[in-house]
This record gives C-alpha cells, structure tokens and sequence, in this order.
C-alpha cells in the first residue's frame, strides 16, 4: 500500500475508472495481439459488452485498431485487435565516449535507419551534429508522426530541467543537453542515462516478460557501469533522482582509481575501460591512456575476439572482470532482492566464458541460498538495447498507467 501525499497528489475525477480501463485493455492489446474482444474479454473477466464500449473508445481516439479476421469454426469471423502504430516513428540517441549513434525505429523499437558519428567531447559541437543526422532521418517523413527524440547518455541526469549533472566519461558537468537539442530541432527531447532507459526497454518494448513480473535490477556495463532498479513495474529513483549508483559500490578501498575520483569502484574494475586496460596494463584514471586507447580503435569486440584465438593475457583481463562482477552482483542482490538481475554490454559477447565466473561470485558472496539462485540473463548486444531504451522513453508514456491518488 502507498501512502497518500497530502501536499503533492493527483485527485480522481468522474473520467478516472473508465481511463484505467482504457489503459489495461491497451496494454492487453499490445501484449497480445492480434487479439479478438472475447479474448480480451476473458482477460479481463469482464463481460462483452464492457470491452466493446472500451475498445470502441480506444478506436475512436486512433490509437486501437481492427486488423486480420480470427477463424472460427462456426458464426460470425471475429475481427482482431491490434494497437495503432502505423507511421509511428522515434529518434533515438546513444551518446557513448567512443561513438554516438543516431537511429529511426519504430513504436516497437524495431530500427529503420541507424546513423554513426564519432562523439563531439564539446557539447555543443554534439548538438549540431546529432541534429544533421536528425534532420537527414526525418527527410520525407511527417514530422507530426515523429514522437520525439529519445537520448541515453552516459551519467546523472537531473529529471526536470534534463540537465545531465555529471558525466565523468565525457568530462561534463551540468549540461542542458536536453533543451539545446529541442532547440535546435524543434522536437520533444527526452533523456535518460543508459540503465533506466534498457530497464524501460526491457519492460516497454516487446518482447514482453511471460511471467509478467516487472522487478528487476539492469546492470549496463559499458565505459562505465550503471544499475538501475525496477521495483513493480516502477524505476526507483531516490530522493535526488539519482538511485542506483552501484557502479561506485567499493570493493576495495586501495583498488584502481575510479573515473568518479575515488577508489576501488566497481566500475573501476568492470568496465570496459577498466577491462581493455587490464588488458594494455595502463592506468585507465588517467584521461591520456584513456584516450590512447579510444585512439587506437581497439574494442571489447577485438579483445573477446583475442581471447577466443588464445591470447592467455585477453582471457585474463576478461575473466578478472567476470569475477569481480560476480561480487558487485552479489552486493547489489543482498542490497535488493530482485526476482532476477539483467546484464548488457559488450562483455555479454564472452558470457559463455565469463556467466560462469559471474555465477560463482554471486555463490561465494550471496547470504541465502536464495540469493544466490538469483536468475542472471543477458541482454544480446545484436538488440541494440541502448537505442531500444532511447526509443522505450518516448513509448512508455503512451502506455504508462495514470497517475492517481
Ligand atoms: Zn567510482
């Protein structure tokens, strides 16, 4: 149960039951379509003719519509249900340290047209950029169709003004990335960082949980390492928005230096920079080695691609990064209780080397049986799930429930 804010709530009105109603067979639409309304109608346990009211609603605001004809054995075809999404697109945006990429998808998340750029350390300099690709993405297309630009960046995002209030990775500090990018083209701009935006993905965009259980943890593991957590259907995000900062969970108080200045960070140990460097033995704290390695366009990809051909130095760095994950996963697992933990990155490529690893150190450090049999699944680099979480910011609004009480 929740608790009523007294100073800060939203009040029912006459309209409100019918709304949420509204919005569950929308969601039970999107979910399971095509569906007929007798399907719908046992879904909901409710009659025919409540769903038929609804669903005429949901058709006559454009937003559900009649599609193929359902066989039936005997009587009248029923007509299927499906969600309106039809010349429906997105931008979406990942800003990474090593590249930026600019994609047209669907209300799905499915890519149309996907850009590449190398990311403009100067703000500013990104701006223009991001929207010439924009611009060339949206040419022929209407732009009242457009839902906007989502973006994932790599930092602290202040969730009203969109100003991202660090980003160590990209050496910003309180920067209204938000508001320059709507200026200069015009669209509604969202922005998230990159583990709530996959946790928005993963939970807005199909294919959807069978075992509809919304309670997780994401875990992006890429230059840095983000978490965020999904608590029924809900992200946590803390008094200061700001909820989930595991990446600076200590695992050692003398360990390698951490981007965000202090030590022995998770992330310190993890990342992918923190990985390539175990593997170059440099100091990734320090912003030349770090951009010595951006320079010399050596990868993740490149380092799994060493260890599978033998190289015993790739294997290693890999393998420290696994078990050291293993031990965050375990601290965030005793910290949370998720039904289950999701990772993605680039590391995910050595899963069946690396899982394993992982999986012991969620074993070893784990305080209930429990808690170690914590479900541990990867999210496939081939989903782009930074992009499809881009795309899940803008989409979640049209299908979130509404705010009452
Ligand atoms: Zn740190």
């Amino acid at each position: 149960m929740r608790k009523i804010n007294t100073r800060q709530f939203h009040r029912a009105t006459r309209s409100t039951p019918r709304e949420i109603n509204r919005k569950i067979v929308l969601n039970l639409v999107r979910e399971h379509q095509p569906i007929s309304r007798a399907d719908l109608a046992r879904q909901m346990h409710v009659g025919r003719g409540m769903i038929t009211q609804l669903v005429d609603e949901l058709i006559a605001q454009g937003v559900v519509a009649e599609g193929a004809t359902a066989n039936a054995l005997r009587g009248r075809k029923p007509k299927l249900l499906h969600v309106r999404t039809r010349d429906h697109f997105c931008i979406a945006v990942d800003v990474r340290f090593s590249r930026t990429h600019v994609a047209l998808t669907d209300l799905d998340g499915r890519q149309l047209a996907l850009q590449t750029l190398e990311t403009e350390l100067d703000p500013d300099a990104l701006v223009a950029a991001i929207a010439l690709r924009v611009e060339g993405l949206m040419l022929g297309r209407d732009p009242e169709c457009c839902e906007g630009i989502g973006v994932v960046v790599p930092g602290m995002i202040h969730r009203r003004t969109g100003h991202i209030l660090l980003s160590p990775q990209l050496g910003w500090r309180d920067v209204p990335l938000r508001e320059a990018l709507a200026k200069a083209t015009g669209l509604r701009v969202l922005i998230e960082n990159a583990p709530i935006a996959c946790a928005l993905a993963h939970m807005w965009l199909p294919p959807f949980s069978r075992d509809g259980v919304d309670n997780f943890v994401y875990v992006t593991v890429s230059d840095g390492v983000g978490v965020s957590v999904v608590d029924d259907g809900e992200v946590f995000r803390g008094h200061g928005d700001t909820a989930g900062e595991f990446g600076h969970l200590p695992l050692s108080l003398d360990g390698p230096k951490c981007m965000c200045g202090l030590r022995g960070c998770l992330e310190a140990y993890t990342s992918n920079v923190a990985t390539l460097a175990r593997y170059f033995d440099v100091d990734a704290s320090v912003p030349a080695s770090r951009k010595a390695m951006r320079d010399l366009g050596f990868g993740m990809e490149d380092l799994v691609a060493r260890m599978r051909s033998g190289d015993p130095r790739a294997a290693y760095a890999l393998a420290e990064t696994g078990r050291y994950l293993g031990i965050g996963l375990a601290g965030i697992i005793t910290a949370l209780s998720p039904a289950r933990v999701i990772v993605s990155g680039e590391i995910t490529e050595a899963w069946d080397v690396i899982g394993p690893l992982v999986s012991a150190g969620v074993h070893e450090r784990a305080i209930t049986p429990a808690a170690a049999a914590t479900p541990i699944d990867v999210a496939p680099t081939g989903d782009s799930p930074r992009l499809r979480g881009a795309t899940a910011l803008l989409v979640a609004r049209r299908f979130a429930a509404p705010e009452v009480a």
